[in-house]
């Protein structure tokens, strides 16, 4: 029987199976994807906006070339990380049930079955995009996830969103030779985007590089159109590819399966103990984004890594003090 069994092998849980080993306790990690899955998931290069100490597990240094990680460096780090900690991890098998209680846990995967006192979910937010819901949302040419600009230069793409992914999607794509439309249902870009990427699109707005639709919705998205919604009534806009930039959640379904609860509070917060970080089913911990319900911008790798030493150390039968996170200066460049 496993002390700790870990579901999601993201940076925050593999810094739980770190730990997990420095308090000799046994630790496996399931991940139904890849290694890091979520960040194997961004798009191609991209440059965290964490520099690389913030991003650090298990007391690792992370050398980076330049002054940010990219993701490319960041996946080869926490290989590398994962790989020197000889991490117990079974990747592209899913979790499905969790039986049994503190001490005594069944967890049923795709592949098999293990037992484990205590369990840690550390699942992120990447997978579940929020949707459009709107007519023609599934149709193929409309995607969550940003890759790269070369499928859509000479093509007519419509980047759904006003925060980083958006910005940083559309500056992309107009930079590779699509003809870009931003299509935004509030009055203005939001203030979240980081002050470096911001000018650049407000004045490629401006000078009429990339066409804003502000107080916009849409409608419905057509194969070869999208029906949009904005001050000036409902119009058609020529339309080859859908950058639905909306932004993700966590995992509810599979939260609520396994017995999380969650406060009234309009964020679906998850309830859990503030400092030990377990759950209202006595024996199951969370740990990073998921911590946060819809406020997927709480917790993220630079504090989520600290839920690891908590946990950890509660499951050990140590000590544990609450960390005031608020206090702690994790966020470079806001
Ligand atoms: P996000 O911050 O959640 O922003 C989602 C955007 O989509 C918001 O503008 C939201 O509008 C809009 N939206 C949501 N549902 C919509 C709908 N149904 N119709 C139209 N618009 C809708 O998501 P994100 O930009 O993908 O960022 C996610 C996380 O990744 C953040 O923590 C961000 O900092 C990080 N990130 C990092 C990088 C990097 O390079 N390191 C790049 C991008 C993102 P409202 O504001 O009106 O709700």
């Amino acid at each position: 029987m496993h002390d700790i069994l870990i579901i999601g092998a993201g940076p925050v849980g593999l810094a739980c199976a770190i730990e997990a080993k420095h308090h000799d306790l046994t630790a496996c990690v399931i991940e139904k994807g890849a290694l890091v899955n979520s960040i194997v998931g961004y798009p191609a290069n991209m440059e965290f906006f964490s520099t690389p100490e913030l991003i650090e597990i298990g007391g690792y240094p992370f050398p980076v070339h330049g002054y940010k990680p990219t993701r490319e460096e960041a996946i080869e780090y926490y290989r590398g990380v994962a790989q020197r900690e000889a991490l117990d991890i079974r990747l592209y098998d899913r979790v499905r049930t969790v039986a049994g209680e503190r001490g005594g846990f069944t967890i049923s995967t795709d592949k098999g079955e293990h037992t484990a006192r205590t369990i840690v979910v550390a699942t992120g937010f990447f997978d579940q995009p929020n949707a459009l819901d709107v007519p023609g949302a599934d149709l193929p040419k409309v995607t969550h996830y940003y890759r790269e600009p070369y499928p859509y230069i000479r093509q007519r793409v419509a980047v759904i969103g006003a925060k980083n992914s958006a910005a940083k999607a559309a500056l992309d794509c107009y930079r590779h030779g699509a003809e870009v439309s931003l299509i935004v249902r509030s009055a203005t870009l939001s203030d979240s985007i980081k002050y470096w990427i911001r000018p650049d699109l407000e004045n490629r707005i401006k000078e009429g590089s990339i066409r804003a639709h502000f107080n916009t919705t849409v409608e419905e998205i057509r194969p070869a159109s999208l029906l949009v919604s904005g001050a000036d009534g409902t119009h058609e806009i020529e339309n080859d590819w859908v950058l639905a930039m909306t932004g993700y959640r966590p995992d509810f379904p599979f939260l609520e399966a396994i017995g999380v609860t969650f406060a009234d509070d309009g964020f679906r917060t998850p309830v859990f103990d503030e400092t030990t970080f377990e759950t209202a089913r006595r024996g199951v911990y969370i740990a990073g984004t998921v911590c946060g319900g819809y406020r997927t911008n709480r917790w993220f790798i630079e504090n989520g890594r600290f839920h690891a030493q908590q946990i950890t150390r509660h499951i050990a039968g140590e000590r544990t003090e609450r960390i005031h996170f608020d206090t702690m200066h994790w966020k470079t460049e806001e």
